[in-house]
């Protein structure tokens, strides 16, 4: 996790153009921006970089990795309370009783095996972190998250296992028009009465909250490339 010491200059800047380039997204599609929470997605980058995120006023952060959020978010949090901490990864079943314990949000349930390990592990540490399904809305082999056919089964699992359920999530394709796969997600979550919709990345986030997203995950536009 080397960090060029210049670049954390840089991250200030970069959240306020972020941060109005989603006001302006917003105003087009006639949406409050409040109404558009900024997940800065802080993988692979190191606690100084994100500690100049957190001075600019950042108090949302995506991590993919448990054990990578594990070494660097207990000592962050002791230091800036109110930090919200979302996994945005895939979860393997193994790893529940640890994402659990350290997520506020676990936005990437794909299956009714990870669903029961998470309530079970919700019920025996009494905590429970508020939960997103994972759409599979390309129907990627290589990709995570719920085929499109069966997510509304697996919401429905979850809500039966008192899963705290409150919204959906996707990563479109990357070579396609990520448009298609934003309306498919939003009106399968209108369908199920689901109000928060987590899709858009650096590349994609204004068609998202044209589509509705009240979550975007945005990392390159925020803390630079990563290697
Ligand atoms: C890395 C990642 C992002 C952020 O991607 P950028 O293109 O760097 O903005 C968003 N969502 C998920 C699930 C990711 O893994």
């Amino acid at each position: 996790m080397a960090e060029d010491p210049a670049a954390p200059l840089d991250v200030k800047a970069r959240l306020e153009s972020v941060r109005a380039e989603i006001a302006r997204a917003a105003g087009a599609a006639a949406r409050d921006p409040a109404g558009v929470t900024l997940v800065a997605v802080s993988k692979t980058h190191g606690p100084g970089r994100i500690e100049t995120a957190i001075a600019a006023g950042q108090r949302v952060f995506g991590e993919n990795r448990v054990r990578e959020a594990k070494e660097k978010w207990p000592a962050l949090r002791a230091r800036h309370p109110g930090i919200e901490l979302r996994l945005i990864g895939h979860l393997q079943t193994n790893k529940a009783a640890e994402a659990v314990a350290l997520f506020d949000v676990i936005e990437t349930i794909d299956s009714p095996r990870l669903a029961r390990a998470l309530a079970k592990e919700m019920t025996r540490q009494n905590r429970r972190p508020r939960c997103l399904v994972q759409v599979n809305t390309g129907g990627e082999a290589q990709k995570s998250g719920a085929p499109l056919g069966s997510a509304e089964a697996l919401v429905g699992e979850c809500r039966a296992l008192a899963l705290p359920v409150e919204g959906l999530m996707c990563i479109p394709p990357a070579e396609s028009d990520p448009a298609p796969h934003f309306r498919m997600l939003a009106e399968l979550a209108q369908r199920l009465s689901l109000k928060t919709l987590s899709m858009g990345m650096s590349a994609d986030f204004p068609a998202a909250i044209a589509a509705g997203a009240t979550h975007v995950r945005l990392g390159t536009a925020i803390f630079g490339a990563r290697n």
